[in-house]
């Protein structure tokens, strides 16, 4: 038996395509394109003509368990077998984050022959987009600590800062941290922390702006923290919002490159989807839109945290809706899910995996409550027996749910056709999409709502500390936003440990954070970090450059 190919290796061998030809082939204008370098590029919105008219197709999945369960292989392969149907598709994705490249979860370019090319450029400072994020992110942070120190017009109270620093790494020992030690020339002393860059309000804000004027508008709304008299004091009030735009012009222009077998992708903006709102950015799905007729687009995590917060947060404000959702899922996962050892899942186990099947029906029940007919894509792994594959797809049977065996990984584009049949039947159903609940409703009750619709629990309850920011939040008039949890990604519940579909359990709220660039309030929910750390062998120790300058062991 050989050895199979890394996904290093496999997309070394792949041949590229100059990026000016997949954009000529994706009708993009020649002036729009910006080259960086032969295989990248990024296109200046301003310049693509038309309106943004194509369907999109959401691809989520079941709670994932440690290894990534493959949504952004299947959403690459699907794009690949739309286009070998002959579809005008495009595939809109995230950037990946340094913090878990050198992690332990991996890049976030695909895997086997379902991969975004020039992977290890991508997934290593991509275009400098995540500097320049950084880069404005600190500034803020910067002219706070220098307006304290020169003399503190505003009457900040250096305790009721809420911005923090950021860095694009997974660093835990940076969480809380003073700054200005050092005596009266080192500025005041404060309490401080690090979130990761993918955390940032300023990535959240970049994600969710549907123009340049509207990036501005955005970066100036955001608080930063509260006065002595518990007035919440503004980026406008620093009046950096302009220096914070110019940083941010080059970065906010959507990055292009190639699937393996050359269909165009743009690849845009990074938020995680436990601690922040998990999809790439409203401008360049809806540049994306212009030029395909087709959209295949992914949300992090499990459809508890990326899809809910896809079709609340981002597609409310950005004035569409997903045409059709792909919940992918694994044998594993559901037998994990199902109680299976973590050592065990490569043995055949039917009755765990119809165990396990619960927390796929929970998915299942979220996207049809959103007024969509999901597709389950079952995304194949060598391991996985016929017997348990055909177990699987009977009780889809019983109980209408769409499903295709998917197998992109292996075969590319054409592991995909079955999927992208069914993709293409339910983009041409009516369908009656609503998001959740209503802006209007009390932060208590959307929340609930959230709770009961999506995760399948009893209630929420807030911690003191949470009790106290409600209160703030509805006398300073912030109610009406929508609300981003930050919440474990491997439990429907806020217990990572409670596996499968856990019944009855609450959500306790332990803060809320007003996002007030953004425009959501994030719920911060058991033991969820901002910023993550590191495992005890992480990737970083398996990756070296060859005598030829080739990346080695990325992933
Ligand atoms: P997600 O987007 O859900 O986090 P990814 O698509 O990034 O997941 O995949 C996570 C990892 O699993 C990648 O390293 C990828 O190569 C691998 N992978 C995905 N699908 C398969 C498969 N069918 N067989 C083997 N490995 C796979
Ligand atoms: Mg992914």
């Amino acid at each position: 038996v050989t050895k199979p190919l890394t996904d290093l290796e496999i997309a070394y061998n792949a041949e590229m395509k100059p990026i000016s030809e997949i954009a000529r082939n994706a009708h993009i204008p020649e002036d729009a394109l910006e080259q960086y370098g032969r295989y990248k590029g990024k296109i200046d919105p301003a310049k693509i003509p038309g309106e943004p008219k194509g369907k999109v197709v959401l691809v989520t999945a079941t709670n994932p368990t440690p290894a990534g369960e493959g949504k952004t292989t299947v959403t690459i392969g699907l794009s690949d077998a739309l286009k070998q149907l002959n579809q005008k598709v495009m595939v809109a994705l995230r950037e990946p984050s340094l913090g878990p490249v050198f992690g332990i979860k991996g890049g976030a370019t695909g895997g086997g022959y379902a991969q975004v090319l020039p992977m290890e450029e991508i997934n290593l400072h991509f275009n400098g987009d995540f500097h320049a994020i950084t880069t404005a992110n600190n500034l803020i942070s910067a002219i706070i600590d220098n307006h304290i120190h020169q003399g503190n017009e505003l009457n900040i109270d250096p305790r009721r800062i809420i911005w923090k620093r950021v860095l694009d790494m997974n660093d835990r020992a940076l969480r809380k941290v003073v700054v200005g030690l050092g005596g009266p020339t080192q500025g005041i002393p404060r309490e401080d922390g690090f979130d990761i860059t993918v955390a940032s309000e300023i990535m959240a804000v970049f994600c969710l702006a549907t123009s340049l004027e509207d990036l501005k508008e955005r970066l100036s709304n955001i608080l930063i923290g509260y006065t002595y008299d518990r007035k919440p004091v503004f980026v406008r009030d620093l009046g950096i919002e302009g220096a914070l735009t110019l940083i941010l012009k080059e970065a906010f222009k959507p990055n292009i490159v190639q699937t393996i077998e050359g269909t165009p992708a743009l690849i845009h903006g990074g938020p995680f989807a436990n601690i922040a709102h998990g999809c790439n950015s409203i401008i360049a799905t809806q540049t994306a839109r212009k030029l395909a007729d087709i959209v295949v687009t992914e949300a992090g995590f499990g459809a508890d945290l990326g899809a809910e917060k896809f079709m609340d947060i981002k597609a409310r404000k950005g004035g569409f809706h997903p045409d059709a959702v792909v919940i992918v899922t694994t044998i594993r996962a559901l037998k994990m899910h199902g109680g299976v050892e973590k050592s065990e899942l490569t043995k055949e186990n039917v009755s765990a995996l119809l165990k396990g099947i619960s927390n796929l029906e929970r998915h299942v029940q979220t996207v049809r409550n959103f007024g969509i007919e999901p597709i389950v894509a079952v995304n194949r792994f060598i391991t996985d027996t016929e017997d348990e594959i055909q177990a699987l797809l009977n009780w889809a049977k019983t109980k209408n749910v769409r499903i295709a065996r998917t197998n992109v990984w292996e075969e590319g584009g054409k592991g995909g056709i079955d999927l992208a049949k069914h993709v293409l039947e339910v983009l041409n159903e009516p369908k009656q999409f609503a998001p959740l609940y209503d802006l209007s409703d009390s932060i208590e009750q959307k929340i609930t709502t959230i709770v009961q619709k999506v995760y399948g629990g009893a209630g929420v309850v807030f911690a003191d500390q949470a009790k106290k920011q409600l209160k703030q939040i509805e006398e300073n008039g912030w109610s009406n936003l929508p609300i981003c949890m930050a919440k474990t990604q491997y439990s429907l519940s806020d217990h990572p440990k409670l596996l499968g579909c856990p019944q009855g359990f609450t959500i306790t709220v332990r803060e809320i954070i007003p996002k007030l660039g953004a425009g959501f309030l994030v719920c911060l929910t058991g033991e969820i970090m901002t910023m993550p750390g590191l495992p005890k062998a992480p990737a970083a120790l398996k990756m070296d450059v060859d005598e030829k300058g080739n990346a080695v062991g990325l992933f």
